[in-house]
């Protein structure tokens, strides 16, 4: 027997949905700025990315990639 569970509603408020879609579009359209080729997920190349120290390179699992 499977445990009770409630299900929870979801409550948006007017123009959440718009302003969600409006956020999505432009995350995505960021995201595919650094592609050469977004059909393929092909990445720009590595120089054209903005080396910074942050104090996460010591925990990046592309540290190897990346070479820093
Ligand atoms: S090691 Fe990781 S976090 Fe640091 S610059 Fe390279 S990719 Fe970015």
């Amino acid at each position: 027997m499977k445990d009770e569970f409630d299900e929870a509603e979801l409550e948006l408020q007017e123009g959440e949905v718009k302003q969600f879609y409006v956020t999505l579009a432009n995350d995505t359209t960021e995201m595919q700025s650094y592609c050469t080729d977004v059909d393929k997920n092909t990445p720009k190349g590595k120089d054209e990315f903005e080396m910074i120290d942050s104090g996460l390179c010591a925990y990046c699992e592309f540290k190897e990639l990346c070479g820093k």
